[in-house]
């Protein structure tokens, strides 16, 4: 897996700020020129680069210095009750990786599953099993300088709060939890001070190392959110998301990785975090 020595910032998909007719390659030609050095492809509705582009993509990036992270699709769930949908997750994941891989993707991350009113132990043991099983297939593909990632969710209804995500990652060789800290805090409200934020990033230590700590993949924006959890995302200075502590936590802790900025104005937010972090 690549060695990344500092805290990378960039944009969830391509900057809105590029020039008309856009597309992914020139995205990442304009996250150079803002001065950002990340771009997440939005794997989020569909695969949306071809098996063609896939080379222009990887070559694209490494020429910019830009790491390709990617979300991958909304439609999944790893621990369906149906058996089709569940077998539908796999391969939707398994397609999703190869083509972030064949891109030059450093990380990938899913919003794993749903409980549907089951047990929340019963739920764990089917993510772990089926995301077993992507991890193994990929690996037997050689797919394995990608890391695959479980993204901590915003909803209680959502598999996916940061302890699950450390576990199986502890569970899974190849597999780091995705960290949105606007997530983990739309749950209900808490997780917005130093003293919590310490906590995450001690938990994530203690669970899986300095490791973990050394290769993040943090989403971060402004959120809504009510008793159930996330409503939508919102720039930050438009919501009570406690940013500015969150990155001195992160400068204290000294982790190493990537931020992935989800607010509605995505290279806004990013260069905001970016010139606070620095300033630190
Ligand atoms: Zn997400």
């Amino acid at each position: 897996m690549r060695k990344i020595d500092e805290l990378r910032f960039g944009t969830a998909g391509i900057p809105i700020s590029t020039e008309e007719p856009a597309d992914t390659a020139k995205g990442i030609r304009q996250v150079r020129k803002l001065g950002l050095d990340v771009m997440e492809l939005e794997f989020v509705r569909n695969i949306n680069v071809s098996a063609e582009k896939a080379p222009l993509i990887k070559k694209t990036s490494q020429e910019e210095d830009i790491l390709l992270t990617c979300h991958g699709q909304y439609f999944v769930n790893l621990a369906s009750l149906e058996k089709a949908k569940a077998e539908a997750t796999i391969k939707r994941m398994l397609d999703a990786a190869r083509r972030a891989h064949e891109c030059g993707v450093w990380s990938i991350a899913w919003h794993a599953a749903f409980f549907q009113g089951r047990p929340k132990e019963k739920v764990y043991e089917i993510v772990k099993k089926n995301m077993g099983h992507v991890v193994k297939t990929l690996h037997n593909k050689g797919i394995k300088d990608i890391w695959i990632r479980t993204e901590t969710t915003g909803k209680e209804s959502q598999w996916g709060d940061l302890p699950e995500c450390i576990r199986l990652a502890q569970d899974i060789e190849g597999v780091l939890p995705c960290v949105d800290f606007a997530h983990l805090h739309a749950r209900n409200g808490i997780n917005n001070t130093t003293v919590e934020f310490r906590r995450m990033l001690e938990d994530i230590e203690k669970g899986l190392g300095k490791e973990a700590l050394h290769n993040m993949h943090i989403h971060m924006s402004g959120v809504n959110y009510g008793p159930k959890g996330e409503r939508n995302h919102l720039i930050l200075k438009a919501s009570d998301m406690n940013y500015r502590d969150l990155l001195k936590v992160w400068k204290e802790f000294k982790i190493k990785g990537i931020v992935i900025n989800e607010s509605p104005n995505i290279e806004g937010d990013a260069l905001l975090m970016q010139k606070f972090y620095s300033s630190l």
